[in-house]
């Protein structure tokens, strides 16, 4: 499997060879260079947006292929609006999932995040802001906000986060130093409805396709389409055979990824 450490040397390796056989004096070791900085450059950027490539960080993406279970997460809530009315449904169906909360978010909605903890569902860290430049913020500022966001959710709940889900997914060596900080297991997912982007037919569609045995799916509590589609939901998963689990019984499978 690539990893960040591995194709930075590989990639090092590389350019001393060139350098100390004196290609640089030439055109093709020029053009030569500049095709292998291209695609490694490029390897950090799509690997940096994919989280399930565990490029720098190892997340946990899925659980065992072989049982036919799957785990709901909710990303960027607690919502004022939104996450009540998806606890309630999750309540009605006996479904315990996982919460990713934003520290922010948090600090305003702190009444119902002590009901997503009081009504059995996990609760993770999803940084505090949740910032747009968040990946480009030192580790030291980076592990401020992890640790300000668990802070909170311990003061509320009663519980440290074990889990930590990287806004937007985005990954990399910062993030990966910071997270050896503060030790978190991190965890990705293996279906990205795009609720907060698609209609609700897309959702649905999608997961219907889509799915497959140790899934973890990703939703939003914020978005008012996720609530309202979210008994079909449920119901496309159960006619499909598939059991939903809380994300660490889920985890608790073996992985096959
Ligand atoms: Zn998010």
């Amino acid at each position: 499997m690539l990893n960040y450490n591995d194709t930075t040397i590989a990639y090092l390796v590389v350019l001393v060879i060139l350098i100390i056989s004196g290609m640089l004096s030439t055109t093709a070791g020029i053009v030569i260079i500049l095709i292998i900085t291209l695609l490694y450059v490029s390897l950090l950027v799509i690997a940096s947006a994919r989280i399930q490539m565990n490029f720098h960080i190892k997340a946990i993406n899925r659980g065992s292929k072989e049982k036919a279970k799957v785990a709901l997460t909710f990303d960027d809530g607690p919502d004022e609006n939104t996450t009540l009315r998806i606890l309630d449904i999750l309540e009605k169906h006996k479904i315990k999932a996982a919460f990713f909360c934003i520290g922010s978010r948090i600090e305003k909605n702190r009444g119902i995040l002590k009901q997503i903890s009081d009504r059995g569902h996990i609760i993770g860290n999803h940084s505090w802001s949740h910032a747009f430049i968040f990946d480009f913020y030192l580790p030291g500022k980076m592990v401020r906000e992890i640790e300000k966001t668990d802070a909170i959710i311990k003061e509320i709940t009663g519980k440290e986060p074990e889990y930590f889900r990287p806004p937007y997914g985005v990954t990399n060596p910062f993030l990966s130093k910071a997270l050896k900080r503060t030790g978190h297991t991190v965890i990705g997912w293996s279906l990205r409805t795009f609720d907060t982007m698609k209609n609700k037919q897309q959702v649905l569609n999608k997961l219907e396709t889509e799915i497959s045995n140790g899934g973890i799916i990703l939703f939003h509590d914020t978005n008012p389409e996720t609530a309202e589609l979210l008994e079909q939901a449920i119901d496309i998963i159960k006619n499909k055979g598939m059991e939903i689990i809380r994300l660490d019984y889920l985890m608790n499978d073996e992985f096959t990824e």
